[in-house]
C-alpha cells in the first residue's frame, strides 16, 4: 500500500467523476436498494481481507462514485447542500489526514488561527467588530464580535439558543431548566428551532409563534401579540428567532424592524440566516439583511452557499462575551489558566473535539476570492427570479412567491397527488432531482437553484420533462 499511488488512484478517479457529472453523462439521482449496494460494494469482503489499495481500490472507488448523488450534475436542483468548490474539498482532505482537533489551541494553532480568521472576516460581513487574536475583555463600551465554527446549522441554532438562555437563567447550569422558559420564532422556522427548545428543556409547547402574513414572513406590527401572549402566560422568553431566510420558500423576515422590538423589550434576537445569511456577501442583495447587525447572534452555514463541503457551519455573536459565557460547565484539564500564544475555541461549542472546518471554508475563499463568491450568489439568485418570470407565465403552473433567493416553490396545475407523483416519477428516471415542500397547506416543488452551472435551460427541459410525466402517464384516481 502506499499514499501517494493510492491518493493519485482517488484523484483521477474524482476527476473523471467530475467531468462526467458536469457533463451530465450519468444520472443525477440513483438509489438502488440498500442491501444491493452494500452486497454490491463488496463491504463484507473487504472486511475479512483487509488490502483495500491499489487496482481493489480503484475498482471499489468507481462503484461507490456510481452509487452517489451527483451534485455537480446541472439537474442537481433539490437541496441546500453546496456543490463544493473543489478547493474545500482539499481541504476536508487535509484536515482529514492531519487530524487536527483544533478546539484548543495546541491541537491545532494553524487551524484555530484560520478558524478566528474566517470567523472574523464573517463578523466583517455582518457589521460586527472583528476580534482581535489575544482577545481580553475589553473594558468601556467597546464590544467585540465573537464566533465558533459548529457541525452545522442545527448545531449553530443551539448553540446561540444556549449563550441566550444563560444569559437569561444562567443558574439552568446547577439547577436545571426553572420551568417557565419560552421562545419566541415563526411557525416556519427550520426544524431545528423547535428542537433546540425540546434539548434546552423549554419545549415545543413553549414555543409562541409570530403572526406572519400570507407567504410566511414575519409582521412586525403583531410582534407584542406573541410576546403578549408569553409574558400573559407567565413565561420568559429567552429569544426571539427569524428567519433569513424562511426554508421552504426562502423569504427574509424583516430584520430591522424586528430588532428594534427586541432591544425595546430587552429581548435576545438571533437570526436563523443559515441559508441567506450569504446574501450578505453581494452588494445587490445584502440589504434584504438589512439590521441583521442590531441582532444577537447569527446562525450562517458556509455548507450551503459559500460552495463548503459539508460541515462549516458558523454562529456569530454581536457581543463576544456572551457566547464566553453561554457554558458554564468546567473542564479544568482543557480550561486551566495558561500562558499560550492563541484561543481556545472549546469554551464556545457543545463539541468537544473538533474538526479544522476553517479550512474548508478558507480554501474556497482563497480559491475563489470573496469578489468570486458574490458573483456566485448573484448568478444563483438571479437564475432563480429569471426561472419565476418564465414559470409563472406558462398557463399550466403557478409559483408559491417571487423569490428572494436562490430557491423557488412552483406547482403543476393539478392537486397534491399529481406534484408528489411527477416528482416521484423524475426521480426514478434520474434525470432530473427535485425536491418538494409544504407551503400554505399545499405541496409545490422545489427548486434550490446551488449548482452553478445550471442554467435557465435546465429549468426549461425539466419543465418539458414534467409536463410529459404529467401528461402522458396514467394517474391512478
Ligand atoms: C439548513 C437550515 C438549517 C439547518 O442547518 P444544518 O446545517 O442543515 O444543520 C437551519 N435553519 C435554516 C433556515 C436552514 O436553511
Amino acid at each position: 500500500m502506499s499514499f501517494q499511488s493510492d491518493l493519485e488512484i482517488v484523484a483521477a478517479a474524482l476527476a473523471d467523476y467530475y467531468r462526467q457529472s458536469h457533463a451530465g453523462e450519468m444520472p443525477v439521482i440513483h438509489q438502488p436498494p440498500m442491501e444491493e449496494l452494500i452486497s454490491g460494494l463488496g463491504l463484507a469482503a473487504w472486511v475479512s481481507t483487509g488490502g483495500l489499495s491499489g487496482e481493489g481500490l480503484s475498482e471499489f472507488v468507481a462503484k461507490y462514485l456510481s452509487s452517489t448523488t451527483r451534485l455537480h450534475h446541472p439537474a442537481y436542483m433539490a437541496h441546500q447542500v453546496a456543490v463544493p468548490h473543489y478547493a474545500g474539498a482539499l481541504a476536508a482532505l487535509i484536515d482529514g489526514f492531519t487530524n487536527n482537533a483544533m478546539a484548543i489551541y495546541e491541537m491545532g494553532p494553524g487551524a484555530a488561527s484560520i478558524e478566528h480568521f474566517v470567523v472574523n472576516w464573517l463578523l466583517e460581513k455582518v457589521g460586527w467588530q472583528p476580534a482581535p487574536a489575544r482577545l481580553t475583555h475589553p473594558a468601556g463600551d467597546q464590544t467585540w464580535g465573537g464566533g465558533v465554527l459548529t457541525h452545522g446549522g442545527s448545531l449553530a441554532n443551539l448553540t446561540a439558543l444556549i449563550a441566550a438562555r444563560s444569559r437569561i437563567a444562567p443558574q439552568v447550569w446547577l439547577d436545571g431548566s426553572p420551568g417557565n422558559l419560552a421562545l419566541l420564532a415563526p411557525a416556519e422556522s427550520h426544524y431545528s428551532i423547535a428542537r433546540a427548545a425540546g434539548i434546552l428543556g423549554i419545549g415545543q409547547n413553549a414555543v409562541y409563534h409570530l403572526a406572519v402574513d400570507s407567504r410566511g414572513v414575519v409582521i412586525p406590527d403583531r410582534l407584542p401579540e406573541a410576546y403578549g401572549r408569553c409574558r400573559n402566560d407567565g413565561r420568559r422568553a429567552i429569544a426571539l428567532v427569524a428567519n433569513a431566510c424562511s426554508t421552504a420558500v426562502g423569504l427574509y423576515d424583516p430584520l430591522l424592524e424586528i430588532a428594534e422590538f427586541c432591544r425595546a423589550q430587552g429581548l435576545w434576537f438571533h437570526v436563523d440566516g443559515a441559508h441567506g445569511a450569504s446574501a450578505l456577501l453581494s452588494e445587490k442583495h445584502r440589504h434584504r439583511l438589512r439590521g441583521v447587525e442590531k441582532a444577537d447572534s447569527l446562525t450562517w452555514d458556509a455548507h450551503k452557499l459559500v460552495r463548503t463541503p459539508t460541515l462549516c457551519a458558523a454562529v456569530l455573536v454581536r457581543d463576544s462575551r456572551t457566547l464566553d459565557g453561554a457554558f458554564q460547565q468546567e473542564a479544568s484539564y482543557l480550561f486551566h489558566e495558561k500562558e499560550q500564544p492563541g484561543f481556545d475555541f472549546v469554551e464556545r461549542t457543545v463539541e468537544c473535539t473538533k474538526a479544522g472546518l476553517g479550512l474548508r471554508l478558507f480554501m474556497v475563499l482563497g480559491a475563489m476570492g470573496e469578489r468570486g463568491l458574490a458573483d456566485y450568489v448573484e448568478r444563483q439568485f438571479d437564475l432563480a427570479v429569471e426561472a419565476y418570470e418564465y414559470i409563472r407565465h406558462l398557463p399550466d403552473f403557478e409559483c408559491a412567491v417571487e423569490p428572494q433567493t436562490n430557491i423557488l416553490c412552483f406547482r403543476l396545475a393539478g392537486d397534491d397527488d399529481l406534484q408528489l407523483q411527477v416528482r416521484q416519477r423524475l426521480t426514478a428516471l434520474g434525470a432530473f432531482y427535485i425536491s418538494t415542500a409544504a407551503f400554505n397547506g399545499r405541496r409545490y416543488l422545489r427548486l434550490a437553484l446551488m449548482n452553478p452551472d445550471t442554467s435557465l435551460d435546465d429549468i426549461k427541459r425539466l419543465v418539458d420533462e414534467m409536463r410529459r410525466l404529467a401528461n402522458t402517464e396514467a394517474r391512478p384516481q
